[in-house]
């Protein structure tokens, strides 16, 4: 039996970006950094970085809907979270 690893059926997935919403928003303002490692370490699809002065970057494309950065963070760098509209966002794919 052919085994895929975890990030192999990750990219497997397909997705319909909404490129005029972003169903989830970052406070940019007093970052508190044990909240940002929560983050880095925590989402599944490594959508939250760091630049080279340390700041904390965030791409909402590759979203997969988990919601552990607001379980996580919700109240400290979450600006907002919700879901996409309807028909966009991750589209899961059996493997
Ligand atoms: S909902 Fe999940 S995949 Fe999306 S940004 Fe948050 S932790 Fe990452």
């Amino acid at each position: 039996m052919n085994r895929m690893s975890v990030d192999d059926k990750l990219g497997t997935n397909m997705f319909r970006v909404d490129e005029e919403h972003a169903h989830i928003t970052i406070k940019q303002e007093k970052v508190d950094h044990k909240e940002i490692h929560k983050l880095l370490l925590a989402c599944p699809a490594h959508l939250y970085t760091l630049d080279e002065e340390g700041g904390l970057q965030f791409s909402y494309e590759g979203c997969l809907e988990c919601g552990t950065c607001r379980v996580l963070c919700g109240k400290s760098l979450i600006k907002d979270w919700d879901y996409p509209e309807n028909g966009k966002g991750v589209l899961y794919r059996k493997s």
